[in-house]
């Protein structure tokens, strides 16, 4: 009784491909400032800097990781912080 696996596959494939940014992009980018960690801002448009207080914008799905770039960010925004 092989229901349908594809079904299901294609539900998932779905939800990758609206992901904005893959997790392991975060896990290697770093703040070109501060070199410290990156965090996904809650509206995921951004890379923010908890040390610098900016955001990085993500532009089609690319971070643009230039300081003169980024915007006044505070990471206490993020309800999934606490
Ligand atoms: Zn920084």
């Amino acid at each position: 009784m092989q229901n349908a696996p594809s079904f299901d596959n294609h539900t998932r494939h779905g939800i990758i491909n609206s992901m904005s940014l893959a997790p392991d992009l975060l896990k290697i980018l770093v703040c070109p400032r501060c070199k410290g960690r990156l965090l996904l801002t809650p509206a995921e448009d951004g890379l923010g800097c908890s040390k610098c207080l900016v955001a990085y914008p993500v532009t089609d799905d690319i971070p643009v990781m230039i300081f003169e770039e980024a915007v006044p960010w505070t990471p206490g925004a993020d309800p999934g912080n606490a």
